[in-house]
């Protein structure tokens, strides 16, 4: 049962009122706040994490720009769950740099990974994060490249670089640096015109409204309203994810990815209640977008906190 009402324009409320936590975990401070560019480190091997979105391609590119290609190389860790476009995006990056991918996996889905460590990821803590990417991509450096001679490359931008210490500490003894931190700084939209001025088509997932290209646009970093996005655009994704997370929490409990709070009181909210209050809103004569604004929800940046 929703904590609120699940009816569209019962009461306006709030943004103080009625939150999703997720939003609120993953609002960005003002950029003023963001620590100062962090040095590349000194190296001689460089190794690009690639997720398939276009702040870690421009982080190669500035990368190649720098030292050339002969010693770079682009890892990307597959999730098994990711859009087909993200693939052939990749495949277009890594022609474009003249480079071949190496793909690391685990080989299982976020979900998979859920099951396994009997924990439901979300925007505070995503198991997946570490088990799809942060270990295999691990797992690869220690067997083929020296921490000493190496620098790991991540694509978060100068409005993310608040997350760089974080990042910085979850890297070591892996020295990482963040190509896109440093001027000029390039929001998405920058990146798509940049993008296309190379002659390579952006992921599809930013044309379809996502903020991130990564999990086929279902992750469990996102807050409601990407979810609902992802509800619209892919109704079948988001039913595998509500199917999952229903089974989930009919082995281990009240668990839940999304949780919203309301006067200071957190609760719990599954997809399956997003998804019968999406479809009350879209039956009602109202927009759905209006009702959400209505519920006071804030919209979230959405998407995962790399280095995932
Ligand atoms: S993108 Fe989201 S769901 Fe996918 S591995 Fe990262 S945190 Fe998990």
């Amino acid at each position: 049962m929703l904590f609120f009402d699940d009816t569209p324009s019962s009461a306006c409320t709030t943004a103080s009122d009625v939150q999703d936590l997720a939003a609120v975990d993953q609002a960005s401070p003002p950029t003023d706040q963001a620590p100062a560019p962090t040095p590349w480190p000194e190296a001689r091997r460089h190794v690009i994490q690639m997720s398939g979105g276009l702040g870690s391609f421009f982080a190669a590119v500035r990368v190649a720009e720098r030292y050339g290609t002969s010693a770079m190389t682009l890892l990307f860790a597959d999730t098994t769950v990711e859009d087909p476009d993200l693939h052939r995006f990749l495949r277009d990056a890594a022609a474009f740099l003249e480079l071949e991918v190496v793909r690391v996996c685990d080989g299982r889905a976020p979900f998979d990974v859920f099951d396994d460590v009997h924990f439901l990821g979300n925007s505070r803590v995503a198991p997946c994060t570490k088990f799809l990417k942060q270990k295999p991509c691990r797992d690869w450096l220690k067997a083929n490249c020296d921490v000493a001679d190496t620098a790991v490359y991540i694509g978060i931008d100068h409005f993310e670089a608040r997350r760089t210490p974080a990042i910085l500490d979850e890297w070591k003894p892996w020295r990482a640096g963040f190509p896109m931190c440093d001027p000029p700084y390039w929001d998405k939209d920058t990146m798509i015109a940049e993008c296309r001025a190379l002659g390579i088509e952006p992921p599809l997932l930013y044309k379809l409204g996502f903020k991130h290209n990564n999990c086929g646009g279902i992750c469990v970093r996102a807050g409601m309203t990407q979810w609902r996005h992802a509800l619209k655009v892919f109704p079948e994704r988001f039913a595998e994810a509500e199917r999952r997370e229903a089974e989930f929490r009919a082995k281990h409990g009240d668990h839940t990815i999304l949780r919203q709070q309301r006067n200071g009181l957190r609760r719990n909210l599954t997809l399956t209640q997003l998804r019968q209050r999406a479809e009350t809103v879209q039956t009602s004569i109202f927009d759905p977008d209006q009702g959400l604004e209505q519920t006071g929800e804030e919209h979230t940046s959405g998407g995962e906190r790399r280095s995932a």
